[in-house]
C-alpha cells in the first residue's frame, strides 16, 4: 500500500520531492504575461496560461520554457470575456496540472480615444476583457481556493487606474474597476487564507506600447524620474515578490519608474 497522503484535491505528499504549486496566467502569450509565466516556471511552479488570438506566441512561450529548468508550462486558447470557457480553462488547468495556487489576470487590451470620439465598442470590448475578464478568472478559481483556505490572487491594473489618463477613459476605468475590485476581494475571502492584490504598471515595453507615436513616447520617458519605459520581467518580479509576500493583501503596488501622469 502507498505511503503517500493524498489531500482532498488529489495532491499527493509524503515523498521528498516537494508538490509542484500551480500558477495561471491570462493573457500569458505576449508581454507582461509572458514574462509572468516564465519567471513563476523558473520559481518551481507549474504554470497555465490563456491566449485569445496568437496560438504561434502561445507555442513559442511553451518551446521557450521547455528550454529552462523549471516547472511545465501549457496554453490554452481562451478568451476571457467568455465566463464559460474560463471555467474550463480553470478545470484544464486543475486536470493538467492541480488545483490552481496563484492566479494572475495580465490579460488586456487598449482601445484609444477621447470621450467625445469613443465608439460603444470601443468602451464596452475594453471593459469585458479587462474588467469582466479578471472576474471571471478569479469568480472561478476563488471557490477552490477557499476550499482548501489558501490562495493567492494578483491582478494587473494600471497607472491609469489609479491617477487617470487622457483618451483612455475606457481603459482606466476599466483598471480602476480592477483595484474596487480586488480590494472588495481581499476583504472577503481573507479569512480563508487568500490574498488579492494589484500590481499597476506604469509604461512597459510591450506590443501594447509599441503602438505610441515616437511623440508621445518622448514626452511619456520626459514624465517618468527613471526616464525609460520598464521591461515586462521587472512587472514580472513584482510578482513574484507579491507570491511570498504572506503578510500582504488588498494592496495596489505601482511598477512605474515612478511616473508623475
Ligand atoms: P500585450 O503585450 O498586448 O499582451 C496582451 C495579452 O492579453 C496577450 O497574451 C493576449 O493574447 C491577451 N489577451 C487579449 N485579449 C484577450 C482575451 N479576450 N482573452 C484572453 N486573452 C486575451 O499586453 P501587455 O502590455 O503585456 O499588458 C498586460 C497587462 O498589463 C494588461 O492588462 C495591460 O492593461 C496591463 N498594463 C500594460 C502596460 C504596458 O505599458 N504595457 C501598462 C499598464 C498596464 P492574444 O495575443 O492571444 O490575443
Amino acid at each position: 500500500m502507498s505511503d503517500r497522503i493524498s489531500d482532498d484535491t488529489g495532491r499527493a505528499s509524503g515523498d521528498n520531492e516537494p508538490t509542484p504549486r500551480v500558477a495561471l496566467v491570462s493573457g500569458g502569450s505576449r508581454g507582461i504575461g509572458r514574462s509572468t509565466v516564465l519567471r513563476l516556471a523558473r520559481d518551481g511552479f507549474d504554470v497555465a496560461f490563456c491566449h485569445h488570438s496568437s496560438p504561434e506566441a502561445a507555442r513559442e512561450l511553451e518551446e521557450e520554457a521547455a528550454r529552462h529548468d523549471g516547472g511545465r508550462v501549457i496554453g490554452r486558447q481562451t478568451d476571457v470575456r467568455d465566463a464559460a470557457a474560463v471555467r474550463e480553462l480553470v478545470a484544464f488547468t486543475e486536470e493538467s496540472l492541480g488545483p490552481v495556487d496563484v492566479v494572475v489576470t495580465s490579460a488586456g487590451i487598449t482601445r484609444d480615444n477621447p470621450l467625445l470620439l469613443m465608439k460603444d465598442e470601443e468602451w464596452r470590448d475594453v471593459l469585458e476583457v479587462n474588467l469582466d475578464g479578471t472576474y471571471h478568472l478569479c469568480r472561478s478559481v476563488v471557490f477552490g481556493m477557499m476550499k482548501r483556505k489558501s490562495g493567492c490572487v494578483i491582478n494587473i491594473s494600471s497607472v491609469a487606474g489609479v491617477h487617470g489618463n487622457a483618451t483612455q477613459s475606457n481603459y482606466a476605468a476599466s483598471k480602476a474597476g480592477i483595484i474596487g475590485f480586488t480590494k472588495s476581494l481581499a476583504k472577503e475571502v481573507g479569512r480563508y487564507g487568500i490574498r488579492a492584490n494589484v500590481v499597476a504598471p506604469g509604461f512597459v515595453e510591450t506590443d501594447m506600447t509599441a503602438e505610441l507615436s515616437e511623440r508621445v513616447r518622448k514626452e511619456a520617458e520626459q514624465s517618468i524620474p527613471l526616464r525609460r519605459f520598464g521591461r515586462p520581467e521587472e512587472v514580472a518580479d513584482m510578482v513574484a515578490y507579491l507570491v511570498g509576500a504572506e503578510y500582504v493583501t488588498g494592496a495596489v503596488f505601482q511598477v512605474d519608474g515612478g511616473i508623475v501622469l
